[in-house]
């Protein structure tokens, strides 16, 4: 072909070609990380935003409250940090091929009562428990995918995401207490000062000259952490909720109570007994259970549904 047969191709249909058909889902890693890398911004910038920018500003005089609030700082830090890292790394919950021969025969061709063969990774899979397509393996007693923790929650580390859904909310609301008290030397909450928590708002100010970009980072990241709040005292509260019932978040949707025992039976099976229960929420750490997640004692019938 000679120069002058080219077509001029133009940005937009340069454009046109390299994205055309392209597909933008983002896949299961990508969201996997983007939960985890979230987790992992907040806690470090909340640590470094409370410790270097924050107490010194508040508590520059006041040495007391300085190292009290330091302590209560590090404390939620360490917990919530420890609390993710036994929530991630538990994977006594996937069952494994040698899962069923714990219980029966291997003589025993069909599949026991009340077990399936999961139609994804072939194996047997006890009641409770359900096939995760993020991990791709059948989890014991699953109660949901959690993408801030890169794990799925099941029978094994259940208790610790209640211990660390519990630090995130309270660490979140210790991180925005912090955040006003700060905020408020310069912007009272008591005059139309308050428009300029506003992102929009203080975004302009910060254009005009008139708030610093510290101030204008430091609203952002408080709202970061009040969807933070919220989110994790949900979580919490929904896990003390079924928990209290028995039941699994998908169990609970749809349900089916079919194990609930008594509420303190039920907190036992999760913690191992209810002595440990206060323990956890100040010592990260590991806990054995009674049982294996493996079989289980159907109670009550089912309330409504399936
Ligand atoms: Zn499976
Ligand atoms: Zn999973």
């Amino acid at each position: 072909m000679e120069l002058r047969d080219r077509k001029p191709v133009s940005l937009r249909d340069k454009f046109k070609e390299h994205y055309h058909n392209r597909d933008f889902t983002p896949t299961k890693t990508q969201v996997s990380s983007f939960g985890m890398g979230f987790f992992g911004f907040m806690v470090l910038s909340l640590l470094l935003e409370a410790q270097l920018v924050l107490v010194p500003t508040i508590y520059n005089e006041d040495a007391w409250r300085f190292w009290l609030t330091t302590g209560l700082i590090w404390l939620t830090f360490l917990e919530t940090v420890s609390n993710w890292y036994l929530s991630y790394w538990d994977v006594k919950n996937y069952v494994k091929g040698e899962t069923r021969a714990k219980y029966f025969s291997s003589e025993m061709t069909e599949t026991p009562p009340g077990w399936r063969t999961c139609p994804k990774c072939q194996v047997d899979a006890p009641p409770r428990s359900h096939h995760c397509n993020h991990c791709g393996k059948c989890i014991l007693k699953r109660d949901q995918h959690c993408f801030f923790t890169g794990s799925c929650i099941g029978f094994f580390n259940q208790k610790y995401f209640v211990v660390f859904s519990f630090y995130v909310a309270l660490g979140s609301a210790f991180a925005i207490y912090l955040q006003i008290l700060y905020l408020s030397q310069e912007f009272s909450f008591l005059s139309w000062d308050i428009i300029t928590y506003f992102i929009p708002v203080t975004f302009v100010q910060w254009l005009l000259g008139n708030t610093t970009l510290d101030k204008l980072l430091i609203i952002v990241h408080m709202y970061l952490c009040i969807s933070t709040m919220c989110m994790a005292t949900f979580v919490f509260l929904w896990q003390i909720l079924i928990i209290t019932y028995g039941a699994t978040s998908f169990e609970a949707w749809k349900q089916i109570f079919l194990y609930t025992h008594s509420a303190a039976d039920n907190f036992c099976s999760v913690f191992g007994s209810l002595k440990v229960i206060p323990i956890l929420f100040f010592f990260p750490i590991k806990v054995e259970q009674d049982s294996d997640g493996i079989m289980w004692e159907v109670k009550r019938k089912r309330v409504k549904g399936h």
